[in-house]
Order: structure tokens, then C-alpha cells, then sequence
């Protein structure tokens, strides 16, 4: 009997119901609209202070045991550097990056990932759980009311394969572009992916023209998989024709992003490689010099090596728009690749400047 009570229970949390539940909690239908703006567009989470619903109403959400949860924070780091936050809760990450014209926040999908790309400190800790929509859409909203500052992106580039999670991602992106929601324009919104192809149609059908991601770091095959299991699974050429679609059905350019393991996905082969796969598509190329994780013996490239490796792939591919992305935060280890609820920060980051972020 308890047992089936357990599986039957409907959760008190407003903000883990849809705008469809929370329709159904009133008499009048428009009530579920008043919540959701008071949930997710005003941050307000105290039922009574829910001013222009009914008193009667209001006692009653209390009464029958609802509440508006949160996620929960353990632990802050604030960089020195370049004022990007750390966000450290439950058990997966987030991180604030604020720069002059743009709030944004890099959010989890998962706690933990399965994929175990060798160069990603989140792939150490294996699969935790896939977080549930809520949470991925309060770590804006948390975030937004704890530095007071309207967030204006979001990437999908914390922990997790956001694509293995996608039913959960989609219903958090509802809630980040809705006008009684978060408010952040679709465009501004980014998922990034390992390379889940089924995923990258699914996402490409979504009916929200949100920007695609892909992380690529190498364009042949035999090497992309030494760096990356699941490049056995999905081919660089399935890829490419899911690229194709998601371009066709959203016409928004796609990123290719491109760790740079110094020594090892740089050579000309590399760029040759690079310069085929990006034929046909409508891409641009973010190359991130590779960030450290001490149980990874990559070499860092230089300053000169991401010089050298950027203008060569610029000769080979003048249309193709290249950026580097020196990643923020590394001193309190919120870089990309860093994120793995460990708070080992080398004092040796501290002096490193960061540049602009994705
Ligand atoms: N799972 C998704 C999104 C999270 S990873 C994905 O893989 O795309 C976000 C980005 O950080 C990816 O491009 C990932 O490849 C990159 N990354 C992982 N480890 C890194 C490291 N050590 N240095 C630099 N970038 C890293
Ligand atoms: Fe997972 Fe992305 Fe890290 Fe690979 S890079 S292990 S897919 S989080």
C-alpha cells in the first residue's frame, strides 16, 4: 500500500510541475499562468506572497502541503580574475560568467556523464542521474537572484550530455524562453553535444530555435575516437548529415567546438581533416586550448601553438568565422572540462588572464 502511495505521489513543488499542472491546481484556468510568472519570471518562492491570487486559494496550496523548492548550494567560488562564479550545489555545478554586454550562466544537464571523453573531468565521475527539468532551469534562476543581475545566456556546456537528457532539457528551455518564464531570447541559448546523433534531429524538430554545439576536437575518425568512446557510436559522416539537418530545419549557424590537445589534434592532417568536414555545413570554429585536469597527462598548447594552429586553419578556410576561447574561471577550476565537484584549486591558475567565452 505505501509503496503504491510512494509511486503515485504527485510532488508538492510547484516549480517541478508544468504550466499545464499548475492549470489544474486552480478553478480558473489562467491561475496556472499567475503561478508560473510568480515561480519562474518574478523568483518569488513564498506562496503567500503571492499577491494577486486569492487569500483563500493561496491557504489552500499551503494546506494541502505545496511549497517552491530550490535547488540547493553548497559551495561559492568566486574567481579573482575575471569575476566568473562557481556555483557548487547538491551534487553537479553551474557557472556564472558576466562580461560587459552579457550575463550568462553554464548550466548541468546531468550530475555526472556517462561518455567519458579523456580530456573531461566530468567523464571521471561517471553517470549520477539525470537532473530533473526544474533543476536545470533554477540553476538560472538561483543564479539570477544571487548576483541580482537579469541573466542573458545560457550554455549547456556544464556537466553532462545534454542530449542524453533531452526530454528534461527541452521542458527547462520551455521555462528559460517563455515571457512568463526566464525571458532569455531562444537565440541566445546554447546546447552543446558530444555527438549523440538521434539527439541532434530530436533537438532540430524541437519547436524552440535554440543554437547547437558540437564538440568535435578531432575530424578523423580514428583519432576522435581515442579522445572520445562515444565517436564509435556516431560517426564523424552521420554527424555531418545530422549537422546538415539541424542547419536546414533551424538556419542557425552551428559551432564547431575544438579542444586544442597541444601535439596531438594540431597537425596538418588535422587541418586538412577539419577543413573537409566543414565543407558543405554552415559552421563557424571555436577552438579552446585544452584546460588542465591533473589526472590527464595533455599538454596545454602555448600561447604561440594556438597562434600557429589558428592561422593555419584560418589559410585553408578564410569563410569559416574562428574564435579562441580562452577559458574563464580557471583558478577556481569552473573552466570548461573543470567541472567535477572537486575543490582542488592550484594557486598556479591564479595568475592566468582569461580571455572572451563562449
Ligand atoms: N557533454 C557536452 C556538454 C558539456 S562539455 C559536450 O561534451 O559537448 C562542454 C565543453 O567543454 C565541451 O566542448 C567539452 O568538450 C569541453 N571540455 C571538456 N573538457 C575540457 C578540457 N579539459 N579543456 C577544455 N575544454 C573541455
Ligand atoms: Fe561528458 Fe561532455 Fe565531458 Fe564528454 S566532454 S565526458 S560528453 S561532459
Amino acid at each position: 500500500m505505501s509503496t503504491m502511495m510512494d509511486m503515485n505521489t504527485i510532488t508538492k513543488n510547484l516549480k517541478a510541475l508544468t504550466l499545464k499542472q499548475l492549470s489544474a491546481l486552480g478553478e480558473k484556468r489562467y491561475r496556472g499562468v499567475q503561478l508560473y510568472r510568480w515561480i519562474w519570471k518574478r523568483g518569488e518562492d513564498r506562496i503567500e506572497n503571492f499577491s494577486d491570487l486569492p487569500k483563500v486559494f493561496r491557504q489552500k496550496l499551503i494546506e494541502e502541503g505545496y511549497y517552491v523548492g530550490s535547488i540547493e548550494e553548497r559551495k561559492r567560488l568566486v574567481s579573482s580574475v575575471d569575476g566568473t562564479i562557481k556555483f557548487l550545489f547538491s551534487d553537479f555545478e553551474s557557472v556564472y560568467m558576466p562580461s560587459e554586454n552579457r550575463r550568462t550562466v553554464c548550466v548541468s544537464s546531468q550530475s555526472g556523464c556517462s561518455l567519458g571523453c579523456r580530456f573531461c573531468a566530468t567523464g571521471l565521475l561517471g553517470f549520477k542521474r539525470n537532473l530533473h527539468f526544474w533543476e536545470i532551469a533554477d540553476q538560472v534562476l538561483y543564479i539570477q537572484k544571487a548576483v541580482g543581475q537579469k541573466i542573458t545566456n545560457v550554455v549547456f556546456m556544464g556537466m553532462g550530455e545534454p542530449l542524453l537528457n533531452l526530454p528534461n532539457v527541452k521542458q527547462a528551455i520551455r521555462i528559460m524562453t517563455s515571457h512568463i518564464g526566464l525571458g532569455i531570447g531562444v537565440r541566445h541559448i546554447t546546447v552543446s553535444t558530444s555527438g549523440i546523433v538521434p539527439g541532434i534531429y530530436e533537438l532540430a524538430d524541437f519547436d524552440r530555435r535554440v543554437k547547437l554545439a558540437l564538440s568535435l576536437h578531432a575530424a578523423i575518425q580514428e583519432k576522435r575516437e581515442k579522445i572520445m568512446p562515444i565517436a564509435r557510436k556516431y560517426k564523424l559522416d552521420e554527424l555531418k548529415e545530422a549537422l546538415k539537418y539541424y542547419y536546414q530545419k533551424k538556419r542557425r549557424r552551428i559551432t564547431l567546438e575544438y579542444i586544442h590537445l597541444a601535439g596531438f589534434n594540431d597537425t596538418d592532417e588535422d587541418v586538412e581533416a577539419l577543413y573537409e568536414f566543414t565543407r558543405g555545413l554552415v559552421v563557424k570554429i571555436n577552438l579552446i586550448p585544452y584546460n588542465p585536469v591533473p589526472e590527464f597527462d595533455w599538454k596545454s598548447p602555448t600561447e604561440e601553438e594556438v597562434e600557429d594552429f589558428y592561422w593555419r586553419l584560418k589559410k585553408r578556410m578564410l569563410d569559416v568565422p574562428m574564435t579562441v576561447r580562452w577559458s574563464r574561471g580557471r583558478d577556481v577550476m569552473a573552466a570548461c572540462g573543470q567541472l567535477a565537484l572537486i575543490e582542488k584549486i592550484d594557486p598556479s591558475f591564479l595568475r592566468i588572464t582569461s580571455g572572451e567565452s563562449a
